[in-house]
């Protein structure tokens, strides 16, 4: 071999081995950062353990919170709000009756027509729209025309068919916000949730500005009552099962109601209703434990809401916030690692990832996880290897799972403070025999999260028999209430009319 050629062969095995040094250097990075992101779903899960003890833990502190709420206004971060609903519909009544329901994210409006015995209940012409999104800022007389304009074309659809000519259409406005009650048809509003802002709305009674905007189109309807969603649900249940006693919405936001003994509402005191119960709106999305299992997403969640140190707890477990706890998580793992290929501006909006699509990547069975696929590419996360795609899915695992087993202890704590739970409550002074005597309790259940994320619905069942046992929970039916928010209010209408 010539000098050349030598010279020429080592040059080659040089740059042969410094290739090879490169790549097992990258080799060497890329399993350090995929090293790293593994360390960030471990510490998610750490974040987001919720073991039965600490489940039960909740369980209690809502059992005394919920004490606290009713013995001051102001004793607790749970408000536990008058209704002035005391009965609830029982089957028998008759007519037909509207509702109208302003959610999170939706707004429906419905007509139901009602026999006189409980099976016949004909729910008609159920229409649902998003809510544009720029009433959510606007005024109250712009979001107030908008909905009784929404109600008038309903109206004009149906002809004369619906309703006896000169009688006034009968109303249900479900407001699925804080309010101040002081009658079963009137309330102000306390505060918005759910990312509406519109400020000078507080403090003003809803059914009202309803009315004066019915009656400023000159339409012939009457605001005949005002109830929170929860309280809706709660009546849909009663009138089919007389069992229910509780009532849980899991939709953009969260909240709960249940039947309440009027003595044990003291800072109502001598407040009196002929069945001796009221239904209690706990607002239980701003209930706030130390017990929660709170990681460094949710306090930045948190921080970078509208309602900073507000609904906690909804924060944790509904719609609105799902997505974007996920969606922070892949951001800092798209931050820490390059993964996740060139950042994405798009990643690092809020919100921009939805609830819908976390449980779509969760339960995306195809072996390619192709939807996960789909949804990062929106997301302007393209061409992830299958593996990241794997972890993506566990990060909605967690975060959905923690938030079912928390909605479970949410509803056995209400269980724990009305005695369902088997464990004869938080009061003292109960026998021993009423201890043991387990009654059937039925708790509604709506809300777009729980109607169409099965994960989180099994999540919650599983945690719900976890806490309570197997044997109390024999006695605990979860059922679910399509539209229950709607349909009830306008049952509780008729109820009244009857
Ligand atoms: P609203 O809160 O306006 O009363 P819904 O009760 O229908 O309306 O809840 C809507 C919310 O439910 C959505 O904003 C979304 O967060 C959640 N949701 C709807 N569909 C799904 C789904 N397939 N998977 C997970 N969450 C969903
Ligand atoms: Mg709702």
């Amino acid at each position: 071999m010539g000098k050349v050629a030598v010279a020429f062969a080592a040059a080659a095995v040089v740059a042969a081995c410094s290739v090879a040094a490169v790549m097992v250097r990258r080799r060497v990075k890329s399993r350090r950062k995929w090293r790293s992101v593994v360390e960030i779903l471990k510490e998610l899960e750490e974040g987001c353990d919720t073991p039965v003890g600490r489940l039960r833990q909740v369980v209690d502190a809502m059992a005394v919170e919920m004490h606290a709420g009713l013995a001051s206004e102001g004793g607790s971060k749970l408000k536990m709000l008058l209704t002035f609903v005391h009965e609830l519909p029982k089957g028998t009544e008759k007519g037909t009756y509207y509702a109208l329901h302003l959610g999170g994210t939706y707004f429906r409006i419905l007509r139901v027509l009602l026999g006189g015995e409980r099976s016949y209940l004909d729910v008609q012409d159920v229409e649902r729209h998003p809510i544009p999104s720029h009433l959510m800022n606007s005024t109250s007389e712009v979001l107030f025309n908008f909905l009784a304009f929404s109600l008038e074309r309903f109206i004009e659809k149906e002809g004369d068919g619906s309703s006896s000519q000169g009688v006034k259409r009968e109303l249900a406005f479900t407001f699925s916000f804080p309010v101040k009650h002081s009658s079963i048809s009137s309330g102000v509003l306390i505060k918005w949730t759910k990312g509406f802002e519109i400020s000078e709305m507080v403090g003003k009674d809803i059914a009202e500005c309803l009315q004066v905007a019915l009656n400023r189109r000159g339409l012939d309807m009457h605001v005949a009552v005002l109830v929170n969603d929860t309280v809706g649900a709660l009546s849909l249940g009663y009138y089919h099962d007389p069992d229910t006693v509780v009532a849980v919405v899991f939709g953009t936001g969260s909240n709960a109601c249940y039947l309440e003994r009027t003595d044990a509402i003291i800072k109502s005191q001598g407040l009196l209703t002929t069945s001796g119960s009221m239904v209690v709106n706990m607002e239980w999305g701003n209930f706030w434990s130390s017990h929660l299992p709170r990681t460094s997403y949710d306090i930045d969640l948190d921080a970078e809401s509208s309602n900073s140190n507000e609904m906690g707890f909804e924060k944790m477990l509904s719609g609105m916030y799902l997505g974007d706890i996920v969606r922070r998580v892949i951001l800092r793992m798209s931050q820490e690692s390059d993964i996740f290929g060139p950042s994405s501006s798009l990643l690092s909006e809020p919100y921009a990832l939805r609830t819908n699509s976390v449980s779509a990547m969760h339960e995306d069975d195809t072996p390619e996880l192709q939807e996960v696929t789909r949804i990062l590419k929106d997301l302007g996360v393209s061409e992830v290897p299958l593996k990241v795609r794997k972890l993506v899915v566990k990060v909605c695992d967690v975060v959905t799972r923690r938030a079912g087993r928390l909605a479970a202890a949410g509803i056995a704590g209400i269980l724990k403070k009305i005695g369902r739970d088997g464990s004869g409550g938080i009061t003292s002074g109960r026998s021993r025999s009423e201890i043991q005597m387990q009654k059937r309790t039925v708790v509604a259940v709506e809300g777009g999260l729980y109607m169409n994320y099965s994960m989180f619905r099994e999540y919650m069942d599983e945690a719900l028999v976890e806490i309570l046992g197997e044997e109390v929970s024999q006695y605990v039916v979860v059922k679910a209430m399509e539209d229950g928010s709607s349909i009830g209010s306008a049952l509780l209408v008729a109820s009244l009319q009857s």
